[in-house]
């Protein structure tokens, strides 16, 4: 691999293999201060340019819209700086930061501004931001929207943390309406709370745990969303959907013209129920992974275009508090951390059955760009950011819980043998991360101090 641009934010890459348009092609891009200025039909080699090899594609930095970074509050769980720096390595360019973990939650533009202070000095990438929708913030949502959140998440069962409250029925109406007339967004853990059988503790098999968070809890929230979305015309994203029995009424509302995303997060399409250890709490999140019958039926909504977005829901904690209770499914802290592994996981995947990496990509880049309402980012395109990261297709990589970048070191993907790696990452034109840089085996690099930007949403009003 020859090495072209060092740090310049000016500079040209060339690929045999570039995603434009939705689709592969040799592709010449040129870039100037950070932006793309060109992109040409390869010609000859051009002194200084960075050449992304034949066994390497070339895609646009990827977006990843729902990523806890728990800073400022509870830094020792995550924080902006590893957060940033495994995102990077994961070839994500742009993160959309939730609202809930951090102390202050975002709920108001103060704790906003919180937030963006704790980031500033510490993002290795761009972070943009979710405001949250509480019960206490309720009929209040318009300076945080003002202030440049991407939109609002809110949960219909407890959160998990006592500070971030979720939103009964009525409150859920009222926040939707709200949403409608400021013309955001609402994103929602969709689980219902009357369905869940949540127990102090559940033992350590994975079994009762499934049992105590079934379909019908989804299921049921889920219609609540699209009720609410079609009566009140408010754009809403259904939050890391676990049941894929929910999919045809998602498909359904799409097909209605309801406004109405949704993502899924790759433990889902990767990770089954009937795999996971006793005691094992490093897989346990909300809603839980289901059987591996139930990973194929949503695959089949991947394939056919109704998930929009695949991302991380990177939810981390410390080690202690995913092992307290001695690996009792009940009393572990729930949330996945693979922020840095999610593209190579879900390949890997996706090519055990057949799937084409192209079928993915949308769900990487432009899926939940468009979810968050980002609207220059996961494109390859004049105009946009330069942020470009090369993947080899087959590369081998054994994920190790130590070797990865995010805070603490557990993660439900470790000792995973996956194909297909992240090689290098570009931010506004600079080259951030380079995984070959020092020859094989060398640890990864990260060139100089942060540089991620903060991203504000533009606001619209609505008429
Ligand atoms: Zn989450």
């Amino acid at each position: 691999m020859q090495l072209g641009i060092r740090g310049d934010k000016s500079g040209r890459i060339q690929a045999s293999r570039a995603w434009i348009d939705g689709a592969f092609h040799p592709a010449d891009i040129v870039f100037e201060h950070g932006v793309v200025t060109a992109i040409e039909s390869p010609a000859a080699f051009v002194r200084g340019a960075a050449i992304v090899p034949d066994d390497a594609v070339l895609l646009p930095g990827l977006v990843d819209s729902h990523v806890h970074v728990n800073e400022p509050g509870r830094t020792e769980w995550e924080g902006f700086r590893s957060a940033t720096l495994a995102a990077a390595a994961g070839g994500v360019t742009t993160i959309v930061d939730m609202p809930l973990n951090s102390v202050p939650p975002t709920t108001t533009p103060e704790a906003l501004t919180v937030k963006r202070a704790a980031a500033k000095p510490a993002a290795y990438v761009d972070v943009g931001f979710w405001g949250g929708a509480v019960p206490g913030n309720l009929g209040r949502l318009g300076p945080l929207h003002a202030a440049g959140v991407y939109g609002f998440k809110c949960f219909l069962s407890p959160s998990g943390v006592d500070e971030f409250g979720h939103l009964d029925r009525s409150q859920l109406a009222a926040a939707m309406e709200e949403i409608a007339a400021l013309g955001s967004r609402l994103i929602v853990h969709a689980e219902d709370p009357a369905l869940l059988h949540e127990h102090a503790a559940l033992g350590r098999g994975y079994a009762a745990f499934l049992a105590s968070r079934p379909p019908a809890s989804e299921a049921s929230a889920i219609d609540a969303v699209i009720a609410e979305a079609r009566r009140t015309g408010a754009r809403a994203h259904i939050l890391h959907l676990s049941d894929a029995r929910s999919l045809p009424a998602i498909r359904a509302a799409k097909a209605d013209g309801i406004a109405l995303t949704v993502e899924t997060c790759p433990h889902y399409l990767t990770i089954a129920a009937e795999e996971i250890p006793d005691g094992a709490a490093e897989f346990k999140c909300c809603p839980p992974i289901r059987e591996a019958s139930n990973r194929d039926l949503l695959w089949s909504g991947v394939v056919d275009g109704t998930i929009d977005a695949i991302v991380s829901d990177h939810s981390p904690s410390t080690v202690d508090l995913k092992r307290s209770g001695d690996g009792d499914f009940g009393l572990a802290w729930g949330g996945i951390a693979g922020l840095q592994v999610g593209l190579s996981a879900v390949w890997t995947e996706a090519r055990s059955r057949g799937i084409p990496f192209e079928t993915i990509l949308p769900l990487y880049t432009t899926g939940p760009a468009a979810v968050a309402g980002l609207d220059d980012v996961g494109v390859l395109e004049v105009g946009a950011p330069a942020h470009f990261t090369a993947f080899g297709l087959d590369d081998p990589f054994e994920i190790r819980a130590e070797e990865l970048l995010h805070k603490n070191p557990i993660t439900a993907y470790d000792r995973r043998l996956l194909t297909g790696r992240v090689r290098r990452t570009w931010l506004h034109g600079r080259s951030i991360y380079d995984v070959t840089e020092g020859g094989a085996g060398a640890a990864p690099q990260f060139r100089g101090r942060p540089r991620g930007r903060l991203l504000s949403a533009a606001v619209h009003t609505v008429a």
